[in-house]
C-alpha cells in the first residue's frame, strides 16, 4: 500500500540514476550521498532535492 503521506520518495537524477527513499528524509540522504559520490561539487539543499523529487 502506498504511503502518500510520506511525501516525495523518488527522484531521477539527470545522470539517469533512479533514487528512491522510504520517506523524504531518506530520499534526501540518499540523494546527497549519490551527489557526493558521482557529482562532486554539485551540492543541493533538501529544498532543491524535493523540488525535483516526485
Ligand atoms: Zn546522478
Amino acid at each position: 500500500m502506498r504511503r502518500e503521506a510520506a511525501g516525495k520518495t523518488r527522484l531521477n537524477c539527470p545522470c539517469g540514476e533512479y533514487i528512491r527513499g522510504t520517506d523524504e528524509a531518506d530520499l534526501i540522504a540518499k540523494t546527497q550521498a549519490h551527489l557526493a559520490e558521482f557529482h562532486p561539487g554539485h551540492d543541493y539543499t533538501p529544498d532543491e532535492i524535493l523540488f525535483i523529487a516526485y
